[in-house]
């Protein structure tokens, strides 16, 4: 039988929601799992490292990428460009990876409109307070940071209904577990079973006893 083809599925969610620690877990606990690595324009956090959390570029080289049309989808958050080099997700996907996309709303819009198969997941806290606190905590944005972001969710959050499935990150390894078997069911959707539905029907032809 020939291996299903990878995914694609989009995680976004308000930024400290807990995206990033929930992708990071699935991935070190389950297999086949690809996250895509962005390009953005904004500065690298502490400890994070270019090529693997981010490719970190200037306005002109991310633009020059744009020119290029290097991108499956691109957006503009918080004054810093981000956006998703379209090359290696498609070689995950042949590669039978299950791909990740970590992006906000307005590139989940331009993917979908792509790959109207991709399945698409909003991860919020369980509250309000809960993500004031988890962006707070984190302690990687100052004051100012953390206002526009917190504009950002409340604008986000008009457009949560419009995804496939919410997931509340309170408990992280419930939500872990969740997300595996959300993507797990996604496999059976006919849509993603064609290469196999067509193989059958070709044996089945080819069939004599
Ligand atoms: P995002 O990628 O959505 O911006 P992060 O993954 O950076 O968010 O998480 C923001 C903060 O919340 C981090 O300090 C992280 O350790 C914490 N966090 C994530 N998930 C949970 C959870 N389920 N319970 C408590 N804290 C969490
Ligand atoms: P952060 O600066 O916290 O890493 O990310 C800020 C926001 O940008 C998050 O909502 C994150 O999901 C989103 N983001 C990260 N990479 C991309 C990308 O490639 N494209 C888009 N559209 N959004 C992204």
């Amino acid at each position: 039988m020939q291996k299903q083809r990878g995914l694609l599925v989009i995680v976004s969610g308000f930024s400290g929601a807990g995206k990033g620690t929930v992708v990071s877990q699935l991935c070190s606990e389950y297999e086949n799992y690809a996250v895509s690595v962005s390009a953005t324009t904004r500065d690298p956090r502490p400890g994070e490292e270019d090529g693997v959390h981010y490719y970190f570029r200037t306005t002109e080289e991310f633009e020059e990428m744009i020119r290029r049309d290097a991108f499956l989808e691109h957006a503009c958050y918080v004054g810093n460009y981000y956006g998703t080099p379209a090359g290696p997700v498609e070689e995950q996907r042949s590669a039978g990876k299950d791909v990740i996309l970590e992006i906000e709303y307005q590139g989940a819009v331009q993917v979908k409109k792509k790959h109207p198969d991709a399945t698409t997941v909003f991860i919020t806290p369980p509250s309000a307070e809960e993500l004031v606190r988890r962006l707070t905590g984190r302690g990687t944005e100052d004051t100012e940071v953390i206002r526009k972001r917190l504009d950002r969710a409340r604008e986000e959050s008009v457009h949560m209904h419009e995804y496939d499935y919410i997931l509340v990150n309170d408990d992280l390894d419930l939500c872990v577990r969740q997300l595996h078997e959300l993507i797990c069911r996604q496999h059976d959707r006919t849509a993603n079973r064609m290469d196999f539905i067509r193989e059958i029907r070709k044996e089945l032809r080819g069939l004599e006893i």
